[in-house]
């Protein structure tokens, strides 16, 4: 397919392709909408088997950005960019390269970390544009999301349980939670704090140590994770976990957690979900705090700004659960729809709505 049928056919603005032999940059950048803002999104370094794959990734996650953004209520449209390459490619010089080409764009693509990329090569960026977020708190930025994240998570939890037992208390209830790195740390530490009784699973036995000793709970061997006797499973590790395989498993009524792309195939599982009648918060919902926590970041805005906007997480959770009840859609496409709505209306005042 051209490269202009793709862009079509997820509704792209803008794709710039970015080349630098003397540093070994290869890069795409996507600007998926800028309807609601200037577009922004991580820039992943990843060694795609192809240029087409690197291009349909690109113009799937600046897409993915849109809908996350708009569901967060941001003044921020969706983009992102790819680096090909392994992070063995990784220098000063290309970063630095890659950050012109961002400048090049003038302020409808804002660049921050993704997939292999770091707070030290946004410092870099950063030297060549002021289209970058996400940099160290030493060089002006405001350093690690994930505090943030699981806030919104932990927000977003609660909205879950308000739906499921009438009360959105975690006192008492019992929380799985996979992976327990930057996100599922903060998150145990709310959910303890909270009074809630916490499981764990995770393939690091040294971060199994860590939340055991403060928090207290009992670990989950891999599979166990699945089928865990608890009222929520926060899958907060990695993308496509719940599948064909794994839904029947899953005895808990609430799926909620940090990690982006949980469903191995979006409708398919997502029906499954819907289906088993367990309700599940969107991943791109719940997990809006880093993006939440990058914007203020961007707008001067203080970090307990981004706390409270993490905590309307809730809100918003409770909305599109509600929708998806009313109008027997899953989860994900009701959210899909809230999102779409507020993108046509916002556009539509600031006469920006092409179509
Ligand atoms: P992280 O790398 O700090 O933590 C991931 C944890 O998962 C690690 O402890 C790792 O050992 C564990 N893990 C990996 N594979 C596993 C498996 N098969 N089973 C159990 N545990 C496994 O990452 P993070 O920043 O905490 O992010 C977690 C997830 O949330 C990711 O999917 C990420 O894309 C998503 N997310 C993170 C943020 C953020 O602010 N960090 C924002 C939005 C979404």
């Amino acid at each position: 397919m051209s490269v202009f049928s793709q862009m079509s056919d997820l509704d792209h603005e803008q794709v710039v392709f970015c080349r630098n032999d003397d540093v070994g940059l290869r890069a795409i950048i996507a600007v998926h909408s800028t309807a609601l803002g200037p577009s922004l999104g991580g820039v992943r370094l990843y060694s795609y088997a192809s240029e087409s794959d690197a291009l349909r990734d690109v113009l799937r996650l600046s897409r993915g950005m849109t809908y996350k953004a708009a569901l967060a209520g941001l003044d921020l449209g969706g983009g992102k960019a790819v680096i090909i390459g392994a992070p063995s490619i990784k220098s000063e010089a290309l970063f630095r390269a890659f950050g012109r080409f961002v400048g090049s764009v003038g302020g409808r693509y804002i660049t921050a970390e993704d997939m292999n990329t770091t707070v030290e090569d946004m410092n870099y960026i950063a030297r060549e544009t002021e289209f970058v977020c996400g940099s160290a708190t030493y060089a002006g930025g405001a350093g690690d999301p994930s505090p943030v994240t699981a806030w919104g998570v932990y927000n977003g939890i609660r909205a879950c349980l308000e739906i499921v037992y009438g009360s959105s208390n975690v006192k008492g209830r019992t929380v799985a939670i996979q992976g327990v790195g930057a996100v599922g740390y903060h998150l145990a530490k709310h959910l303890h704090e909270g009074g809630a009784k916490l499981l764990y699973s995770d393939i690091s036995e040294r971060k199994l140590g860590v939340v055991l000793e403060e928090f207290g709970g009992a670990v989950l061997e891999d599979e166990e994770f699945y089928a865990a006797e608890c009222d929520v499973l926060a899958p907060c590790a990695i993308g496509g976990t719940f599948s064909e395989r794994t839904i029947p498993l899953v005895r808990a009524p609430i799926i909620a957690g940090a990690a982006n792309n949980q469903l191995d195939d979006e409708t398919r599982d997502g029906e499954a979900i819907e289906k088993a009648g367990i309700v599940y918060a969107p991943d791109y919902v719940i997990n809006a705090g880093g993006l939440i926590h990058v914007y203020c970041e961007l707008k001067g805005l203080p970090p307990e700004k981004a706390m409270a906007d993490a905590a309307n997480i809730f809100t918003t959770v409770k909305q599109v659960i509600n929708k998806a009840r009313s109008l027997k859609l899953t989860t994900t496409s009701a959210s899909n729809q809230v999102a779409e709505e507020r993108i046509k209306a916002v556009s539509r005042l600031r006469n920006l709505y092409l179509r």
